[in-house]
């Protein structure tokens, strides 16, 4: 019974002791780094553990300002049936017709990246090193979030649909266990990108499109596993926790066609490609001559504030590692 008590005690707090909730961001700003073309690899390759560490930054941020979460998701089925023409693809359109809290209340994230977009841009004119690391960074993330489907679903972890524990399964669970030995990312170069927005959008409605398969393919694979085979127990930091067996996640993996490491792929061009296209759209600056090139106190503080809040962490807004 004890034992019983403290594995459910260790399942519920597995928001704070699954680390490698992070896994796949970091990944993703990493390898992001190898496409760009050498005038922006003088800066970013010397910079590519900064680029992966942070790239959990505003995860972090959610422990701390309310106003963050809703930069990581958008409830698009909120707004109808695919293609959900009923939202107006621009913030100023958007805003027009449903108003900024409603739209903050079901998500933002295709828009706080163009937000993005443009101070990273300015960071680049600035010729601004700190700026441009922390930037991209942070943009970094919202990408990647855009293009997993369940950051455009409103049943995002499963809970409409008695599948509590899909989001993390497919996000961290699966990337974790595959990505490293059997997945490639090496992916050729940075593009372009002529309309980061309907760029954005573009991935965003693949997501959403992906969503109804993550949700029933999962619900599937369960009738083919005892519940003693779905889940394993395993130690970490010593704490025993209870996770998707390997051989779950195989099955799984394998029914939707290795649709993670596809849209994993997906998020390293895109992520390479917008960085890439706010340095042409500032013209391509000199990146071998920048100001501010040592983080301030300031920024120090910040990175340690955002730490201690996620630790202590009680998120504000809605989960979504
Ligand atoms: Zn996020």
């Amino acid at each position: 019974m004890k034992k019983l008590l403290f594995i459910t005690a260790a399942v519920l707090c597995s928001h704070t002791l699954f680390s490698w909730g992070f896994y796949a961001h970091r990944q993703i700003n990493y390898y992001a780094v190898f496409m760009l073309p050498p005038g922006m690899l003088v800066l970013y390759k010397p910079n590519i553990q900064f680029l992966s560490d942070h790239a959990v930054d505003p995860d972090k941020r959610r422990y701390a300002i309310a106003a963050e979460g809703a930069r990581h998701y958008l409830d698009i089925d909120h707004y109808g049936t695919y293609p959900f023409d009923s939202l107006p693809r621009t913030w100023a359109k958007a805003v027009e017709k449903f108003g900024k809290d409603s739209l903050q209340k079901y998500g933002i994230v295709p828009w706080h990246i163009q937000t993005m977009l443009s101070r990273l841009t300015n960071a680049f004119k600035e010729k601004d090193q700190v700026k441009i690391l922390k930037l991209s960074a942070d943009i970094g993330h919202y990408i990647a979030d855009s293009h997993v489907p369940l950051h455009v679903c409103s049943n995002h972890n499963g809970q409409f649909t008695n599948q509590q524990g899909i989001h993390g399964f497919w996000e961290s669970r699966i990337p974790e266990l595959l990505a490293a030995t059997s997945w490639d990312f090496l992916l050729g170069k940075a593009i372009y990108i002529d309309n980061p927005l309907s760029f954005t959008w573009k991935r965003v409605l693949e997501s959403a499109a992906a969503a109804d398969s993550v949700l029933h393919i999962e619900r599937n694979v369960t009738t083919q596993f005892s519940a003693d085979r779905k889940y394993s127990f395993e130690q970490r930091n010593g704490q025993v926790l209870r996770q998707y067996s390997t051989a779950y996640c195989l099955a799984y993996d394998q029914q939707l066609n290795h649709m993670i490491e596809r849209r994993m792929q997906q998020s390293i061009v895109s992520v390479a490609s917008f960085w890439y296209t706010a340095w042409v759209n500032a013209g391509q600056p000199d990146l071998k001559q920048l100001v501010n090139k040592n983080f301030s106190d300031e920024d120090l503080r910040e990175f340690d504030e955002l730490n201690k809040a996620w630790l202590k962490g009680q998120a504000q807004g809605k989960d979504c590692d």
